[in-house]
């Protein structure tokens, strides 16, 4: 029998669509010049340049001006926070959530420990930040909020347009403007995203999150933001990214956004059927689980789930066993235990047993009815395991 391949990680990372690999092909052997030549060569890669920050800016309603390139999310969202919190002449106060994504997080912690004040917002049991609070937490000296889109581990999407509402409301009366950053690294490409929608001033995104290559990443920044650069060079990205441009993966990365917008609508529908579907047959197969963070507010491709008396990376490497692929939560946080369900107040023992599975648009129906088939044994074989498991259902026994 062909060993199955079932990838439920797509919140860590997706395949690239196989027409935009071999459309890449070109800017690596034909189209390779560097974009600040100015022979034919460079000329070409420039119009290839052009080219990919005019469809991002059409898709997120910006004008190609304010599109940036970075080599990934992690490289905007540092670009983005450092660079606005640099150009203001003193240190200040930041506002966050308690959730982000570490390189938010840590930087936050950074500049924390550098002397910036640093309010993390509390989110609910849904994984969702209160207005309330966060009206509460603006003070004379907030320099920068800094508010995920949708989380990577929970899925949860927060009010970003009602916060801009409100920032705004809060600007009018001010003289030092609150600059808003969003890091929309997991809603990119899965929700449409218009910028003057969301009110906000700056936006991360990266490719590989939606079907576009590795290392590389793009910034909004609207027009009149004032930021300074945190690498210097060439002028490349009007100086704020300098470093000559990697114009396959650039290409690739507005082309797998295009894609991605195409097929919203459809993929969402029908990714999030697939999402149910194996809600449901966990619940009803496997007793003592725990759904972390779901709400009507969240994004349909993922799914945490907490196995009770288990250890999620044990889960994890006995699904990888049976050719499920899974995460414990983030990618980057393997081995510790996580902040975001922390965050939404999940008991650290239930939090152990948390499985993330997030689905992308290749994955079927077929393929959740063979997870099924597996993981009610796999979590048996392992609970029978665990002495705290049989402790557990002696106690119900004696009942
Ligand atoms: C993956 C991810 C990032 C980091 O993106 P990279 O391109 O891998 O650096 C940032 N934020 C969120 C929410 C993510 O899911």
């Amino acid at each position: 029998m062909v060993q199955r391949k079932v990838y439920l990680d797509n919140s860590a990372t997706t395949v690239v669509y196989c027409e935009i690999v071999k459309e890449m092909e070109k800017y690596f052997s034909e189209i390779y010049g560097n974009a600040s030549s100015i022979h034919y060569f460079g000329r070409q890669a420039n119009m290839v340049l052009d080219d990919a920050r005019n469809k991002v800016a059409l898709l997120l309603g910006s004008s190609p001006e304010e599109i940036f390139f970075t080599s990934c999310g992690t490289e905007s969202n540092n670009i983005a926070i450092t660079g606005i919190l640099n150009a203001y002449k003193k240190k200040g106060h930041i506002i966050t959530s308690s959730i982000e994504h570490h390189s938010v997080f840590y930087l936050c912690k950074h500049f924390e420990k550098n002397g910036y004040e640093v309010t993390y917002l509390d989110v609910n049991k849904n994984g969702i930040v209160s207005i309330e609070d966060f009206k509460k937490a603006v003070k004379d000296s907030t320099l920068l909020v800094t508010i995920m889109h949708a989380n990577n581990e929970i899925g949860s999407i927060q009010p970003i347009e009602i916060i801009a509402n409100e920032l705004k409301k809060i600007n009018d009366r001010k003289k030092n403007k609150i600059y808003f950053h969003t890091d929309v690294v997991q809603t990119a490409g899965k929700l449409r995203l218009d910028v003057e929608k969301l009110g906000v001033d700056l936006l991360s995104m990266s490719a590989h999150k939606f079907n576009g290559p590795k290392g590389v990443g793009g910034l909004y920044i609207k027009k009149g933001t004032h930021i300074s650069p945190i690498i210097f060079g060439g002028h490349q990205e009007n100086g704020l990214r300098p470093g000559t441009e990697n114009i396959p993966a650039i290409f690739g990365f507005a082309r797998a956004f295009e894609i991605s917008n195409i097929k919203i609508e459809e993929q969402s529908e029908r990714i999030y059927i697939l999402r149910e579907k194996l809600k449901k047959g966990i619940l009803e197969t496997i007793p003592e689980v725990v759904i972390n963070g779901s709400g009507n507010k969240s994004i349909s491709n993922i799914l945490n789930v907490s196995f009770n008396y288990i250890e999620g990376e044990a889960l994890l490497l006995m699904l990888s066993m049976k050719g499920i692929f899974v995460s414990t939560g983030s990618a980057c946080a393997s081995g510790g235990p996580s902040h975001v369900l922390s965050a939404l107040g999940v008991n650290p023992i239930v939090a152990q047993g948390a499985i993330r599975f997030s689905f992308g648009y290749h994955n079927t129906a077929k393929e959740i009815d063979y997870v099924l088939s597996v993981l009610p044994d796999v979590v048996k074989n392992l609970r029978s395991m665990s002495s705290v498991w049989s402790r557990s259902q002696k106690k119900l026994q004696n009942f």
